[in-house]
C-alpha cells in the first residue's frame, strides 16, 4: 500500500510510539494527584506543554491540550462570543473544515450572524471581501491556515492586521499546517489557534487550541485541569506523543518541507505531462504536501477505487465528509462544476513518502486514467 491520504491522517512514527509506550505502562499516573507517581505525570505534561509550545512560538501557558482541533476551533469560537457578548458578528470563509461549518450553521439558528468570505477560482481567500466583511461589529474572524482539500494558504497574518484595526479576534485553524509549515503566532498575531495530533505523526484524539496570554477561555468541559480552561484528566500517552511529534517536526523543518513539495511538484508535473485533460485545484501558495488534482471527465470515484485495487490510498476530499456522493463544498466555492468536483482527487504526502512510491503511484493513476478511457470508448 502507498498511502497518499496524510491529510485525513498521518501513520504514528516509531520513535512517538516509543516515546508513548511507558505512559501505557510503568507511568500511569494521574497529572492533578499530589502523591509521586502523580507527580512523575505532572513533570511530563510541564515538558510536553514547552516542546508543543516551542512549535508555534507560545508561551506554555498559552498552551490548552484538548481532544483534537474540532475541541479546539469549538472552544475558540464559544470562547470569543463569550469576550464580546455585545458583539454577534462571526466571519469565515466558504471553505472551512466542517468542524468549523457545522458549529457556524448551528450558532446562527441561536442569533449569531455568519459572514461567509468567498475564494478565488485560485483557491485564495477573497481579500477585498474580507476586508469589507470585518468591521466594529464583528467578534472573531475563524479562517484555517491552510486547506484540507486544496493546500491553498490563506494570509493569516495580513488577516490579523485587519482583525486588530476592527477591535475582533482572530483564530485560524492550522490542523493542516501544524508539522509542515512554520508556524509563530507571534509573527501571525492571531489570538486562538487550533491543531490537532494526528496530522502530524502523533495519535487520534489529541490536540492543541493556543489562546493569547489575557484572553479569558470558555470551557467546554468544566474542571480544575489546563487552569480551568478544560477540565478532565489529561491524555497523557497522547499528548507525550504529540509533544514528541511536534519536536521531531521542528527538527529539519524547512528541508523536510522542501523535500515534500518537489516530490508534490514531481508527482503534479508527471501527472498533468500525460494526462491532457487533468489540472490541478488550487493554484495559489500551497502547504508542500498536499495535490488535489482534477481528472476532468472520468468519475473520480471509480479512478479512486482502481487505485485502491492497486494499492495506492488517497481520498476524494475531507474525509470529514467523505462517504456522501455530494461534491466537495471547497471545490464549488471555487467555481468547479458539479462533474469537475466529483473528478477530483485529493492526493496527500508526508515527510515518509519517497520519490520510489510517488514514481509508482503516478505510473498506477495514468494505467488507471487509460483503462478508464479505453472502457468509456468502448
Ligand atoms: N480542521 C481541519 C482543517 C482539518 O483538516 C481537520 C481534520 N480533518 C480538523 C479541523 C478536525 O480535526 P480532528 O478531526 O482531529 O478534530
Amino acid at each position: 500500500m502507498i498511502y497518499l491520504d496524510n491529510n485525513a491522517t498521518t501513520r504514528v512514527l516509531t520513535p512517538i510510539r516509543e516515546a508513548m509506550l511507558p505512559w501505557l505502562g510503568e507511568h500511569y499516573g494521574n497529572a492533578s494527584s499530589s502523591h509521586a507517581i502523580g507527580q512523575v505525570a505532572k513533570q511530563a505534561l510541564v515538558k510536553a506543554r514547552t516542546s508543543v509550545a516551542k512549535l508555534i512560538n507560545a508561551h506554555p501557558v498559552e498552551v490548552i491540550f484538548t481532544s483534537g482541533a474540532t475541541e479546539s476551533n469549538h472552544t475558540a469560537i464559544f470562547s470569543a462570543l463569550a469576550a464580546q457578548p455585545q458583539k454577534k458578528r462571526i466571519v469565515t470563509s466558504t471553505v472551512e473544515h466542517s468542524s468549523t461549518l457545522l458549529l457556524l450553521k448551528h450558532l446562527q439558528t441561536v442569533g449569531v450572524e455568519v459572514v461567509y468570505v468567498p475564494v478565488l477560482p485560485t483557491g485564495a481567500l477573497d481579500m477585498s471581501a474580507l476586508r469589507e466583511a470585518v468591521n466594529q461589529e464583528t467578534v472573531l474572524v475563524t479562517l484555517m491556515h491552510a486547506n484540507n482539500e486544496t493546500g491553498v494558504v490563506f494570509p493569516v497574518a495580513e488577516v490579523a492586521e485587519i482583525t486588530q484595526q476592527q477591535g475582533a479576534l482572530l483564530h485560524v485553524d492550522a490542523a493542516q499546517t501544524a508539522g509542515k509549515f512554520a508556524i509563530n503566532t507571534k509573527e501571525i498575531g492571531c489570538d486562538l489557534l487550533s491543531f490537532s495530533g494526528h496530522k502530524l505523526h502523533a495519535p487520534q484524539g489529541v490536540g492543541v487550541l493556543f489562546v493569547k496570554k489575557g484572553l479569558a477561555i470558555t470551557p467546554r468541559f468544566f474542571g480544575h485541569q489546563e487552569r480551568h480552561r478544560r477540565g478532565g484528566t489529561e491524555n497523557l500517552p497522547g499528548i507525550v506523543g504529540l509533544s514528541t511529534a511536534c519536536a521531531l517536526a521542528e527538527a529539519g523543518l524547512t528541508e523536510k518541507q522542501e523535500a515534500m513539495s518537489a516530490l508534490r511538484d514531481y508527482f503534479e508535473q508527471h501527472i498533468l505531462a500525460k494526462v491532457p485533460f487533468a489540472y490541478v485545484n488550487g493554484t495559489e501558495a500551497r502547504v508542500c504536501n498536499t495535490s488535489n488534482i482534477c481528472f476532468s471527465g472520468l468519475n473520480g470515484e471509480a479512478l479512486l477505487n482502481q487505485l485502491e485495487k492497486n494499492g495506492i490510498i488517497a481520498s476524494l476530499g475531507s474525509a470529514c465528509t467523505a462517504g456522501g456522493t455530494d461534491p466537495s463544498h471547497v471545490l464549488l466555492a471555487m467555481g468547479l462544476r458539479h462533474e469537475d468536483a466529483l473528478a477530483s482527487i485529493r492526493f496527500s504526502l508526508s515527510c515518509e513518502t519517497t520519490r520510489a512510491e510517488i514514481e509508482t503511484a503516478i505510473g498506477v493513476i495514468l494505467r488507471a486514467v487509460e483503462d478508464m478511457l479505453l472502457q468509456s470508448a468502448a
